[in-house]
């Protein structure tokens, strides 16, 4: 790989073509993009809200520098955060050029990720900044950081180990050290998966590894950054032809650049000051995983003459959607609301942005699949709708019923829920353990609740990312079994399996040109015709471990930001929805979103009065107070959770020895034997004989036959 001098063509005249180009790079801005545009080579911040043209600017002043002959299209780098971006960019490069018509050679700009740029350096410079021995890029940190923990004796499971290398991501990218590891965490009050102790530990470890014994290097993706911002601030020679090579930066979404980045970018330039930089800082979204607003936000104080060019005229949104956005923002608290810009809609104008409520899920997701039947019938292409949500779990609800709706889909930024690792793995364990579960109807979703424990489907939420993206996955197959066996009463383990493989399979492969599915994160810089953010429930969003920082916390901030990035994905069509419970027939305890208090009209229900989407058997009603039950440890419990227990503590604590004696013996896990729940309804209820016993959910006549003459010893040994 070598880095060619880059040709310079010498400072074109300006022939009548040229200037004809030059007019039709701007012909179609407003005045504040086209100040952008023309803005005279050195620093230049557009600092501008969502949908202003920000990108579009960019692409316009990369095109306008090159065609007016102050950069040849090879000295200029334009560097991204993501591939996609950075190929959207080079897509929006070579349109230009040809839409210019005389080979202003735009296309040949360089626009790439910061990775992508650092690598290419690196292989470069690297055998006259170190010499002989060579490097290796490492693509993915798992093995390493295993590795790295196993010797630090500390036990990790595949999650930990994800996480544990999430937290090396981040310290890396924030130019933190691992003896300043802890320190940094707690000041940034950061949600770890382990000790921070033990974290700083294996990040040391991890970084010890790398140097292998026959002198050769690995390099993670962020060593390419830091050896790139090394090699260019120690070795003149480097600095001096790698800045002959590249003299003009820019870079889009600034507001995501991290410490690091931002380093590699100030060894790029030198004292030098050719930087165009784009951004909002309400879209900040990335915080957790180090990019930081703060240089967009002290970009003129760091370049006193810069120009400073602020957009607010909204071309992507109607002024009905626009507005809303700013009514959200404008609530914003701490440092970033400082830069809140008035958005002002160009649009025409459009449908008002509807509130609906929904008594669960379920319901909200199949209202949402027929609206958008509806709008794909009235003409509007399904490429040009989204459904955006805050977690990747979600996605599960709205597969099903698009599915049933017969509406084509892809989902972005993740796999169709049944296509996630842990919910394959469940569904293995569900299909080894099927045939030794006795359990029907509302006592299976407690048996299914253990045998999903130990893939991660603990009571507690658990910390770490990767855990709790894997945790939410879990609770909501758990959530499917409840509602499954809600409206099919008598569903066995063997007939489960059968409806998840199935529900599976009839998922549609994922189509290009189908509705997008995809987390609010994935969805940036993004626009669609019509958007569908749903599920803007309190705790979803803001998420429930933003708030329990407090309600005041940067975290809930961030939530904040990303509502607002998701309503300003919408050019026409934007619906806002939420339940009011997870399951059909569930707790009807949720509230809508707090960031919508003062916004949404009082909320209103979609559908008229709450109906349960099908049909259910007469719900079983509590021994106690005769009120229904409604979550399946009621029903096995056969009592209300809250109604007073009348239980035998003594002998429940037998009942659980001689569970765990007989299923040691039977070789099985505990709860094949019986649930917890089971054995408390028994400890309640004191069966005196066969037929009481048999009366207990969770005990059929297998059951009885295998351990009724043990548990009725029990009862009747009891003093
Ligand atoms: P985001 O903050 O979401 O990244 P952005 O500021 O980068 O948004 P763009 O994606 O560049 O915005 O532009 C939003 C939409 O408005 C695009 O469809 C773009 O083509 C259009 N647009 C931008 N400027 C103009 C203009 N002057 N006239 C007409 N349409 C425009
Ligand atoms: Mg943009």
């Amino acid at each position: 790989m070598s880095l060619p001098p880059a040709k310079m063509d010498g400072m074109p005249s300006r022939s009548p073509a040229a200037a004809s180009s030059l007019d039709s790079l701007i012909g179609d801005l407003d005045d504040e993009q086209r100040e952008a545009v023309q803005a005279p080579r050195g620093p230049v911040c557009v600092l501008a809200g969502a949908g202003t043209g920000k990108t579009r600017t960019i692409t316009r002043r990369i095109a306008y520098l090159v065609a007016a002959g102050h950069v040849a299209p090879g000295q200029v780098l334009a560097v991204t955060f993501t591939s996609r971006a950075a190929g959207e960019m080079r897509a929006r490069l070579r349109s230009l050029d040809e839409q210019g018509g005389n080979g202003a050679g735009t296309g040949a700009v360089q626009a790439m990720t910061f990775h992508a740029a650092a690598r290419r350096q690196l292989q470069y410079f690297w055998p006259r900044v170190v010499g002989d021995t060579g490097w290796e890029l490492l693509d993915s940190k798992f093995g390493v950081v295993a590795q790295a923990a196993n010797r630090a004796r500390i036990q990790a499971s595949t999650d930990d180990v994800r996480d544990l290398a999430g937290e090396i991501e981040w310290a890396k990218a924030s130019l933190i050290s691992p003896e300043g590891y802890a320190a940094a965490v707690a000041e940034a009050g950061r949600d770890i998966p382990l000790d921070a102790a033990k974290i700083a530990t294996v990040y040391a470890g991890y970084e010890a590894l790398k140097a292998r014994r026959d002198g050769t290097t690995l390099l993670d993706f962020d060593d390419l950054l830091l050896h790139t911002a090394g090699a260019i601030e120690n070795d003149a020679a480097v600095a001096n032809e790698f800045r002959d090579r590249y003299r003009c930066f820019v870079v889009d979404e600034y507001q995501d650049v991290t410490p690091l980045q931002q380093r590699v970018l100030d060894a790029w330039l030198g004292d030098r000051d050719d930087l165009t930089v784009v951004g909002d800082a309400n879209q900040t979204i990335y915080s957790f995983t180090g990019a930081t607003p703060n240089h967009l936000l002290n970009f003129s104080r760091r370049f006193p003459d810069a120009s400073l060019v602020r957009l607010e005229r909204d071309y992507r949104s109607t002024p009905q959607v626009v507005s809303l956005a700013n009514r959200v923002i404008s609530m914003a608290r701490g440092r970033m609301a400082g830069s809140k810009l008035h958005l002002v809609g160009q649009r025409d104008a459009g449908p008002a942005p509807t509130f609906s409520e929904h008594p669960d899920e379920v319901a909200e997701a199949t209202a949402v699949a027929k609206a958008i039947a509806n709008l794909i019938q009235a003409g509007t292409s399904p490429a040009e709708i989204a459904i955006l949500y805050r977690i990747n779990a979600q996605s599960e609800v709205y597969e099903e019923a698009l599915t049933a709706a017969g509406v084509a889909f892809q989902v972005r930024g993740g796999e169709g829920f049944f296509s996630r690792q842990e919910i394959r793995q469940a569904l293995v364990a569900l299909q080894r353990a099927a045939d030794r579960i006795d359990a029907v109807g509302p006592e299976l979703p407690p048996v299914i609740r253990e045998l999903l424990e130990p893939l991660g489907l603990t009571a507690e939420e658990p910390q770490g990312v990767r855990a709790r993206e894997r945790w939410e996955a879990l609770v909501a197959l758990a959530e499917l079994v409840e509602e499954e066996v809600a409206v099919r009463p008598g569903l066995d383990a063997r007939a489960l399996l059968a409806e998840l493989r199935q529900r599976a399979d009839a998922r549609h492969p994922p189509v290009v040109q189908g509705v997008t599915l995809a987390s609010l994160h994935a969805a940036k810089g993004l626009e669609w015709d019509a958007v569908f953010l749903v599920g803007l429930a309190d705790g979803t969003l803001p998420i429930s471990h933003a708030l329990s920082r407090g309600a005041d916390s940067e975290q809930v901030e961030e939530e904040r930001r990303l509502l607002y990035v998701g309503i300003t994905r919408a050019r026409v069509h934007l619906a806002l929805s939420w339940a009011l419970a997870r399951t059909p027939g569930g707790r009807q305890g949720r509230k809508p979103s707090r960031f919508l208090n003062g916004v949404a009209p009082q909320a209103s229900s979609s559908d008229g009065p709450h109906k349960p989407r099908r049909q259910r058997g007469a719900a079983p009603r509590c021994r106690i107070c005769n009120e229904p039950l409604n979550s399946s440890a009621a029903i096995m419990l056969r009592r209300c959770e809250t109604c007073p227990s009348d239980l035998d503590e003594g002998l429940l604590a037998r009942l659980k020895e001689w569970r765990l004696e007989t299923s040691k013996e039977m070789k099985v896990p505990a709860y094949v034997v019986f649930t917890d729940n089971t054995l408390i309804a028994i400890a309640e209820t004191l069966p005196g004989d066969e037929a009481a016993l048999v009366a207990i959910p969770g005990i059929g006549a297998r059951k009885l036959e295998q351990f009724g003459a043990d548990v009725l010893a029990l009862v009747k040994a009891r003093q």
